[in-house]
């Protein structure tokens, strides 16, 4: 996650992303799968091997911003590409992550999907840090996101 191309490549008229240029044609990539609004290739600085990156072809920076038809193509094809590459790689065990901001890890501003296999040590590696809900704030929150839905 060291190529932060620093634009953010969606549709507003921004500069082009590195993955808006893989889409373009303007720079390669290792594909594993195309349709008419998804892209898969291989991750050039992959965590451990078979790591995938999955995006759509909507160019936007962020996941909350995809239209419904972007987002469904993406979960249609999910599963069947961590398959293939749990079958192509032997891994058991896999992450699938998804980074939106710079201050959560993103690097690349346009929406993509992180399928990395666990292989031993290789992989994604992961700093958790729970606390526990309390009752009322759970309530709160609960009704609080409700009225935000669209
Ligand atoms: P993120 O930190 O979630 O934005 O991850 C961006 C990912 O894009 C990193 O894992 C990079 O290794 C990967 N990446 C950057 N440039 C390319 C490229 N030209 N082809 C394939 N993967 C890339």
């Amino acid at each position: 996650m060291s190529t932060d191309d620093g634009a953010r490549g969606d549709d507003t008229g921004a500069p082009k992303t590195i993955f808006g240029k893989i889409l373009d044609g303007e720079l390669p990539c290792h594909r594993i799968y195309e349709d008419e609004h998804v892209l898969a290739f291989l991750d050039i600085f992959p965590l451990s091997p078979g790591h995938v990156l999955v995006i759509p072809k909507e160019r936007k920076a962020f996941l909350h911003e995809l239209s419904d038809d972007a987002a469904a193509a993406i979960g249609r094809v999910l599963p069947r590409l961590a398959r293939a590459v749990m079958r192509t790689t032997g891994a058991t065990a896999y992450n699938v992550l998804q980074n939106n901001g710079a201050a959560a890890h993103q690097a690349v501003f346009h929406v993509h999907f992180h399928i990395i296999p666990k292989h031993g040590d290789r992989g994604l590696g992961i700093a958790w840090h729970p606390s526990a809900l309390a009752g009322g704030d759970a309530v709160a929150l609960v009704e609080r996101i409700r009225e935000e839905l669209e």
